[in-house]
């Protein structure tokens, strides 16, 4: 079997704050082949934004800090690469597209400058034919009259035009890996299905793998092959995005599922996951969903669960999946 383009292994990134250590990320391990889909999803605060900015190496540090494993990209650890060498992967190979793009874009470039800056730096396109491509890339991702747009300024443009934006520059060296944060959560719901569609089919063109992070599992249903859900830092769930739904084991999985609406299913009861995420500086022992889970038993409050394969591909971490809960 092929060589996994992105495999990340036992990973644990933390921030050091002044109430004490926040363990965002506490052993995630998951892996990602060419033109694969994977969604990653659970609650704000559960982990997953932090997984991103860790394979990107975007994370600020400090305050963040990398306190083991590996992030594997074709084969090499890129937790040990030099910054200059990373940032040329980033980019070329592995590309970003972030949730808030007026904060991802520079203001005071226009949006040809911009995508031309990431040309100019990955290819070895003359300046005449990185024009030429810009204004091709902001055609593609469904900018009007794209020779005009390609000289305005962030602000001159709407919220959806600007992640269009965003998104083209992230396409514009057809990147391996595209890592996508949460990209329409910022965007108004009309246009959130079209920004969905089309980071689907720039993926589909480039042939790139893709993380796709979101807090709203129907959005995983539309456009994943495999999901990984996440609490308090750690998978407890992974399967095809097929059996995650038909067959949800993890009761968290299951009430992220029972709280979103399904279409032609109108008199279906909408339930919300009772509590709170707990404190990821002072998790509790045991398992951290103990003090939401209605099925929680001793066993849960004083053992954490391990990640167990409960069929071919379909992992959960879970008790009542590993000899119960007594
Ligand atoms: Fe619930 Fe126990 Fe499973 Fe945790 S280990 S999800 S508390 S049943």
């Amino acid at each position: 079997m092929k060589q996994p383009l992105l495999e990340v292994k036992n990973l644990q990134t933390s921030f050091r704050t002044e109430e004490g250590l926040v363990r965002a990320v506490d052993g995630v391990s998951f892996s990602l082949r060419q033109g694969e889909v994977l969604g990653l999803a659970g609650e704000s605060g559960c982990g997953k934004s932090v997984t991103a900015y860790s394979i990107s190496r975007l994370l600020p540090m400090p305050p963040g800090q990398f306190d083991g494993g590996e992030i594997l990209y074709k084969g090499r650890d890129i937790l040990g690469l030099k910054e200059e060498e990373m940032r040329r992967i980033r980019g070329r190979e592995i590309a970003v597209v972030f949730q808030e793009p007026m904060s991802a874009l520079n203001p005071v470039a226009s949006v040809s400058a911009q995508i031309e800056e990431a040309l100019a730096i990955h290819t070895s396109l003359g300046k005449a034919e990185r024009k030429e491509r810009v204004v091709h890339l902001l055609a593609r991702v469904g900018i009007p009259d794209p020779a005009q747009r390609a000289l305005c300024y962030p602000h001159e443009l709407s919220g959806g035009m600007r992640q269009r934006v965003m998104i083209a520059m992230a396409v514009s060296c057809d990147p391996s890996l595209l890592i996508a944060d949460e990209p329409t959560t910022a965007l108004d719901v009309t246009i959130q299905a079209q920004i969905l569609k089309l980071i689907q089919d720039m993926k589909n063109e480039t042939g790139s793998a893709m993380l796709l992070i979101t807090h709203d599992l129907a959005v995983i249903a539309e456009t994943a092959d495999r999901a990984a859900i996440m609490y308090a830092g750690k998978l407890v769930e992974t399967a095809a995005v097929k059996n995650l739904f038909a067959e949800p084991a993890h009761p968290y999985t299951r009430g992220l599922l029972n709280s979103i609406p399904v279409l032609g299913s109108p008199g279906r009861k909408l339930k919300s996951i009772p509590g709170r995420v707990p404190n990821l500086i002072d998790l509790p022992g045991g398992c951290a969903f103990a003090n939401r889970c209605e099925l929680a038993g001793s066993r849960c409050r004083n053992e954490m669960p391990r990640m167990v394969n409960k069929d071919e591909g379909h992992q959960v971490r879970c008790h009542l999946h590993d000899g119960g809960v007594k």
